[in-house]
């Protein structure tokens, strides 16, 4: 079997569509959809992401606005900024790029940000929002997830869905994602006794640890669906996943490619909920 590849770019491409439409019917009723992105200190790769997040939302017809600091910047002002930041009513979104500088407490900066504005979806009160099923924000990379779930028409009901990973913006929220979409989940890490054991048993792996091949073709289930949301560098330098996905691909029947799956539909999931941040509030004050 050689499994159908799930084109991450070309359904985000479909989503930045489906946002920049709503983004040009809330700009008819007067209302500019915004971020605020918060950059503190010169970490190539935030430059670099932060950079990728202001253009994807540019060119959908969000306003985001990129704010830079030194490193050096005291945690207290960071507060105060943020602070401000929830109390503009013409700002919709608010993402502090992490990591943040050693000297800061980044589960106090991430709590500071208003829920209603937690476009990041890491606030404890968005974590919460999904463990119970209440309206929130979700975790970008997972909420992509599901979207490419959606998009093949996998029903997930009664089936195994097994994570490998259990961190808490990726790991954690899938597992609750996939949950309440009434899944029977497993969640593996570290101390997984038998990680094979336990994906040869799975309808769907979700692959979200950060090491080349840990998922291997001897370890998925024929005609499982497979999401490699790792990010890895190979032997040559090349962007790669946490999959094998030469030797997996010969055997699941659903596939994420790295790069081209899950990294760009996590980019489109930003700019939905940026958008659907400035939809709420508009509803909530008319
Ligand atoms: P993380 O915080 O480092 O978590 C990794 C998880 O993998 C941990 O829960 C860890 O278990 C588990 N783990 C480590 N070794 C394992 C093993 N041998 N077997 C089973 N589980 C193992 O990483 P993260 O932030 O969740 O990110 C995971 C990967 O996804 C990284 O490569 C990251 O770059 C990538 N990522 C990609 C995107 C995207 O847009 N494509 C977005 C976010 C992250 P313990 O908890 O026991 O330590």
């Amino acid at each position: 079997m050689t499994a159908q590849l799930i084109d991450g770019n070309a359904l985000a491409r479909q989503i930045r569509a489906d946002v920049a439409g709503r983004t040009a019917a809330l700009k008819a009723r007067g209302i500019q959809p915004a971020l605020s992105i918060i950059l503190v200190g010169d970490d190539p790769a935030s430059q670099v992401y932060t950079r990728h997040k202001v253009n994807d939302s540019t060119e959908t017809g969000l306003q985001a606005t990129l704010e830079r600091y030194p490193a050096t910047l005291a945690e207290s002002e960071l507060l105060a900024r943020i602070d401000a930041l929830n109390r503009d009513r013409a700002v919709h979104g608010i993402l502090v790029q992490l990591p943040l500088p050693r000297h800061m407490d980044s589960s106090k900066v991430i709590e500071a940000i208003a829920p209603e504005k937690d476009v990041d979806g890491f606030h404890v009160a968005s974590a919460g929002a999904l463990m119970v099923g209440r309206p929130g924000f979700w975790p970008c990379t997972p909420y992509g997830c599901i979207k490419m779930l959606d998009a093949i028409g996998y029903d997930l009901k009664g089936k195994h869905a097994v994570v490998i990973g259990r961190s808490n913006i990726v790991g954690k929220p899938m597992a609750m994602m996939l949950l309440g979409k009434n899944a029977t989940v497993t969640i593996c890490h570290s101390a997984t006794r038998d990680l094979k054991a336990m994906t040869l048993q799975a309808d769907v792996v979700v692959a979200a640890v950060g090491k080349r091949n840990v998922l291997t073709a001897d370890m998925v289930k024929p005609g499982a669906v497979v999401i490699d949301v790792g990010m890895n560098r190979n032997d040559e330098g090349k962007l790669c996943g946490d999959v094998d996905f030469e030797g997996v691909k010969q055997v699941a029947g659903w596939i994420t490619p790295v790069p081209g799956g899950v990294g760009p539909m996590t980019r489109a999931m930003l700019l939905v909920n940026t958008l659907e941040a400035a939809e709420r509030a508009a509803q909530s004050r008319p």
